[in-house]
Order: structure tokens, then C-alpha cells, then sequence
């Protein structure tokens, strides 16, 4: 099969690769679309590290092609979405409730009898959380997979699996943002977007979307944003102008040192700023300790919608369906594999929200 592969940093290159399994535990899936985030960027240009050779990619919606022994809920013809928050049920969070920070995935590389199930000429291909989307197949631990509605654009249904359940569980779960407060989303790509509608969904009343690209502000008012403010030096000063004195909320989805410091300076007292953009492991926030005391204000940190993936999922399938939730609005392109380097490029010059490689 055809896999992008990152074998130096900087560019993937299309290869064909052989693709072992399904083995018990395991599906096989054709992947039908698959999303181009943000985190596999950082670790294309080097700012997260990887196991190199290896196929990124971690937004993908595909159909089972076959099921190994010991699967349970899945068949053959099912269409899923994949995501990074595979779990074993067993361990603390898990049995906790918060399967997303499983401390014992399942299907980790080492667990794994033969390695990773990508190969090229025996040569093992790490597929990146397990995944491995920007290829024609993937085989993935089905506890690293949902059942998704009939009815979804496979484009639609990919961006899911990430950004998706990333900026809106980053309001509904994470910060739990109550009716008739004030939110501040600095960043509107993929996530950011999607920051900005789980506000709406949340019934905030005041919902300041921030960023550099005027193109991506207009498309924030689709998405919920009753303000816009672009990203320059007087932007915090808008914000706390709009808000007389800050919002309750503010959430920093761009990942940066830089804008998580801006964020933080537009909460007002009680206020929480969330972070949900990853940026560079030695990345850090100054915060001023007697203020916060003071004003009781908090930052929390999310990752991947802080919600069990294959119960939240379905939630937001029935916002969708309902139209309570805008997903194919997000998808600014579909390439094809080979033009995925042009992808990133565009991302990285903050041109699109969200393309998808469809295959
Ligand atoms: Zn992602
Ligand atoms: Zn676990």
C-alpha cells in the first residue's frame, strides 16, 4: 500500500509499504479520509519528537475491512474513526473515568510481538500513536477506534478523531464553560474552530475569537463568535475593552509561549485560561503569583477533548446530525496523498483551517 513517510525531518515522501495484520485485538481498516493536525507539523519540522521512519497521520474515518480474534463490537463493512486516546480499561484512569489518559495504551510499538505492523523491506515503519492515517490501510487496536453513524462524510467524520473532540471537549469537558459566561479563543484553525463552537454549544454569551488571518476570523463568526479581534499588539487590550476587564474564560489554542502569555492577560478575576495548543516540549508561562492568589484565577491544561473518546464522539455525531455542530464547514480542501507536503505548507502559512488527504 501507499504511505507518506517521514524518514528526515522536514518533508514526507510516498513509499509503498507492506501492512501486516489484523492480529488478535485488532481491526484493519481502508482509510477514507484522513486530517492534516497541527501536532503532526511539530513533529515534521522537529519540534515533538518521533521514532523515525514513520507514517503520521492521526485524524482518519475509514471502513473495517477485517476484525482479528478477541474484537468485540466490530465488523467488517463498519465505518470508524480512529483517535490517539486508545485505552486498556484496567488502569487507574481508566477505571476513573478518564480513559483518555490511559497509563497502559494498548497496541504500544514495544507490547507489539513484531513491531510495528508497517514495514518496507523488513525494515520496521513506526506508525505514530498507533495509527499511522496518511496511508491507504491502517491496523489499529479497536480500542483505538468508534462506530460512527452512516450518513457522515468521511472528510467530515475524520476531523473527529482530533480537532474536533480537542477544541470542543476542551470547553464542554475540560473547562465546562457555563451559560451566559464570556470566551476568549486565541487561534482559530482546526481546534481553535472548534473552541469557538463548543462555546456556542455551552451557551456562552460573549465569544471572542483572536487571530492573525482576517479569513479565519470571518470564518469564526460561522462558527459562533459574536467578536472578532485580530492578533496584533493591541489585542488584549480589545479584549478587556470588550469584556471591561477580561473573560472568564480564555483559551490558548495556537501553542506558543507567546500567545498562551497573551491569553492569560485577558482573564478577568476568577477567571481560567486553558491551554490546549502543544507546542515545543521546553516551552513555558510566567505567571504572577500573588495576582493569581488574589484574583483566584486558574490555568488548567486538556488533552484530546478530556473525555473518553468512545463515549463523547457519539455526542458530538448527534450535534452534527443535528446540525448543532459544523464539521463539513471545516474541511477547507481534500488532497490526495501526494500533495501533502503542500498541505502542511499552507497550514503552516495559517492559510487553512483543515485540509484532508481523501483517498
Ligand atoms: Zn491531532
Ligand atoms: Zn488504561
Amino acid at each position: 500500500m501507499k504511505a507518506a513517510v517521514l524518514r528526515q525531518l522536514g518533508r514526507l515522501d510516498i513509499e509503498e509499504v507492506e501492512l501486516d495484520g489484523p492480529r488478535a485485538g485488532e481491526l484493519r481498516i481502508r482509510v477514507l479520509a484522513s486530517g492534516l493536525c497541527h501536532s503532526d507539523y511539530h513533529m515534521i519540522i522537529g519540534d515533538l519528537p518521533t521514532v523515525l521512519p514513520a507514517v503520521l497521520g492521526h485524524e482518519a474515518a475509514g471502513v473495517i475491512e477485517a476484525v482479528g480474534s478477541d474484537v468485540v463490537g466490530f465488523a467488517p463493512g463498519d465505518m470508524v474513526i480512529t483517535c490517539f486516546s486508545a485505552f486498556c480499561g484496567q488502569c487507574h484512569e481508566c477505571q476513573d473515568g478518564h480513559s483518555h489518559r490511559c497509563e497502559d495504551k494498548p497496541g504500544k510499538p514495544t507490547d507489539r510481538e513484531a513491531g510495528s505492523r508497517i514495514t518496507r523491506n523488513g525494515e520496521a515503519i513506526y506508525q505514530l500513536g498507533n495509527l499511522g492515517g496518511f496511508a491507504e490501510e491502517m491496523v489499529v487496536h479497536h480500542r483505538s477506534a468508534v462506530k460512527m453513524p452512516e450518513g457522515m462524510p468521511p472528510s467530515s467524520a475524520a476531523l473527529m478523531g482530533c480537532g474536533v473532540l480537542t477544541g470542543t471537549g476542551a470547553v464542554l469537558n475540560a473547562a465546562k464553560v457555563e451559560p451566559g459566561r464570556t470566551v476568549a479563543v486565541v487561534g482559530c484553525g482546526g481546534v481553535g474552530l472548534n473552541a469557538v463552537q463548543g462555546a456556542r454549544i455551552a451557551g456562552a454569551t460573549r465569544i471572542i475569537a483572536i487571530d492573525k488571518s482576517s479569513d479565519k476570523l470571518d470564518l469564526a463568526r460561522t462558527f459562533g463568535a459574536t467578536d472578532v479581534v485580530l492578533a496584533g499588539p493591541d489585542a488584549i487590550g480589545e479584549v478587556l475593552e470588550l469584556t471591561r476587564g477580561g473573560v472568564d474564560y480564555a483559551f490558548e489554542v495556537v501553542g506558543s509561549a507567546a500567545t498562551a502569555q497573551d491569553a492569560l492577560a485577558m482573564i478577568r478575576t476568577g477567571g481560567t485560561l486553558v491551554l490546549v495548543g502543544v507546542t515545543r516540549q521546553d516551552a513555558m508561562l510566567a505567571l504572577p503569583i500573588t495576582s493569581f492568589i488574589m484574583s483566584e484565577k486558574r490555568v488548567i491544561g486538556t488533552l484530546m477533548g478530556s473525555a473518553p473518546f468512545q463515549t463523547f464522539l457519539p455526542k458530538l455525531a448527534a450535534h452534527y446530525l443535528n446540525g448543532n455542530l459544523l464539521l463539513d464547514e471545516l474541511v477547507s480542501q481534500q488532497i490526495p496523498l501526494e500533495a501533502i507536503n503542500e498541505g502542511y505548507a499552507q497550514m503552516a502559512q495559517g492559510k487553512v483551517a483543515r485540509s484532508v488527504v481523501t483517498f
